[in-house]
């Protein structure tokens, strides 16, 4: 969804989905991906410890991320507690907020290819896959 802001669009909406009646329907549990600020994608909890070791990571310091001083812990409470889908979209909403506003004041600063899109792997993967340009050059008309 980022990948928007290239277009100018800096607001959008998390689909959060119907939840389903406890116990009614057994539901298959996939790993679950959480969203990553720094490098704007879904992550497995595999991939977040090989990026960030143990650290929560969490720039926008949400207030699901809050008290957790480890992914594990992260992991450990939602998890368990069988809410981890509601807070990892929660955790997203404040983090792709803090994002949008990062973008914002780099756009605003005129580094946002420079500064944001070259340290955000997702992103700049887009741009290279979307729109066949190198992330760190030209607009996105070809100039
Ligand atoms: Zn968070």
């Amino acid at each position: 969804m980022h990948f928007l802001q290239l277009f100018g669009i800096d607001m959008f909406g998390v689909k959060s989905g119907i939840p389903l009646p406890f116990g009614i329907i057994n539901v298959k549990k996939k790993t679950p991906q959480r969203f990553d600020g720094g490098s704007l994608g879904l992550i497995t909890p595999k991939e977040h410890k090989n990026m960030y070791g143990n650290a929560i990571g969490c720039t926008s310091k949400c207030p699901i991320c809050k008290d957790k001083a480890t992914i594990e812990k992260f992991y450990d409470v939602y998890y368990n507690a069988d809410i981890l889908s509601p807070s990892i979209k929660i955790h997203e909403s404040f983090e792709s907020l803090a994002q949008f506003l990062i973008g914002r004041q780099n756009i605003l600063d005129n580094t946002f290819r420079k500064n944001y899109i070259v340290k955000r792997k997702f992103l700049a993967d887009a741009v290279r896959g979307i729109l066949n340009q190198d992330p760190t050059q030209g607009n996105l008309f070809g100039q």
